[in-house]
């Protein structure tokens, strides 16, 4: 089968190669990949970044969506032709405080699938039978209205469901914030609005373009604040009476962010930081302790937040086919990195090759 590769730590060394179908076990599971959604993490891996995370050779690609192709004879709870998709959580220990306490995605010794351990920018995966006994929520099942490719970006949307509900606990009536309006940004906004924030304001630069912008109104926005057009902070001051927002969710990936952050944040909010950048904050701390204001590094989703956007999904509240523009196949991956990079998609499907 082809599948998307990623053979070497450094950057570029990512590349389309022939691997036999994986073989599984008496507790494993076989899934044929139906759809599988390009994140910005894959491009970071290509890049040669998060080198901490990846074990190549590797499949790149941790969300996907399938069908039960294969089960191992002890395999019970699953039977070939079951619609389902994976978490990715992989492999984890089972033995440290996050995995005793269900918090699987911090297990230090987590292998996620897709940089881990194989993924699914190619035909077949392999689930292994230990994890789905240590976490049987590892793999769910698509609800019959939900299509794959929508299945395959769940991820993403229970990502930032996760910090703007259970980790922020935004209220019905509440202000609130995203820096970016990429992928995670733009469902960031989506929850805020399930959850019935009154203002939910897009802050993002204007090189991220009219689609993006007219995007996240489709999600949700209430206001558009260009930041490289305008003060972020006099903006959503102004917009919030002066107040500032309950909850800032930092999806920019770009730590200068943080101080505007603190600037738009009412006393005892919380800022909920998903976006990476490994660049130091080079700035003072106090503003924390003088607003008593939280900080929450998130990162991932549990079982809750995957279960209540599939309800929502289901009930037409939250819309994941909007934020897929482009659909490729596993052989164009390179173009689909390269169209990331040039911040020319929202979300783009890959499809694995005939074989
Ligand atoms: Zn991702
Ligand atoms: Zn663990």
């Amino acid at each position: 089968m082809k599948a998307v590769v990623k053979y070497g730590y450094g950057a570029g060394e990512t590349e389309l190669r022939d691997v036999p179908i994986p073989e599984i076990g008496d507790d494993d599971l076989l899934i044929e990949v139906k759809a599988a959604g390009v994140c910005g993490s894959d491009i970071a891996f290509d890049n040669g970044q998060h080198a901490d995370l990846l074990n190549p050779p590797v499949i790149l690609g941790h969300e996907f969506s399938g069908v039960v192709a294969k089960v191992g004879k002890n395999v019970t709870r699953w039977k070939v032709g079951d619609r389902v998709v994976s978490d990715n959580t992989g492999e984890v220990c089972g033995e440290c405080y996050a995995c005793n306490t269900s918090d699987f995605l911090s297990c230090p010794e987590r292998k996620g699938i897709g940089y881990g351990m194989d993924g699914g920018f190619t035909n077949y995966v392999k689930i292994l039978g230990k994890t789905l006994a240590r976490v049987p929520t590892s793999l769910m099942r698509i609800p019959d209205c939900m299509s794959f490719e929508e299945a395959a970006i769940l991820d993403p949307a229970c990502n930032g469901y996760m910090a703007v509900v259970q980790e922020a606990k935004v209220m019905p009536g509440d202000f609130v914030a995203v820096f970016g309006v990429g992928a995670l940004g733009l469902f960031s906004i989506q929850a805020a609005r399930a959850a019935g924030a009154a203002k939910i304001i897009a802050i993002a630069l204007s090189s991220d373009g009219d689609d993006r912008f007219a995007m996240a109104k489709h999600c949700g926005a209430t206001h558009i604040v260009k930041s490289d057009l305008e003060d972020a902070v006099a903006a959503v001051r102004a917009i919030t009476n002066g107040e500032g927002v309950s909850c800032v969710v930092d999806a920019a990936g770009v730590n200068v962010v943080m101080k505007s952050c603190l600037g738009i944040v009412r006393t005892a909010g919380i800022i909920v930081k998903i976006g990476y950048d490994h660049h130091p904050y080079n700035s003072t701390l106090d503003p924390f302790i003088d607003g008593a204001i939280a900080l929450k590094g998130h990162f991932g989703y549990d079982w809750v937040s995957w279960r209540n956007v599939m309800n929502l999904v289901e009930a037409g509240k939250f819309d994941l086919k909007c934020m897929i523009s482009h659909r490729m196949h596993v052989s164009e991956f390179r173009e689909a990195f390269d169209m990331v990079r040039r911040k020319e998609s929202i979300k783009i499907i890959l499809y694995p090759e005939q074989l």
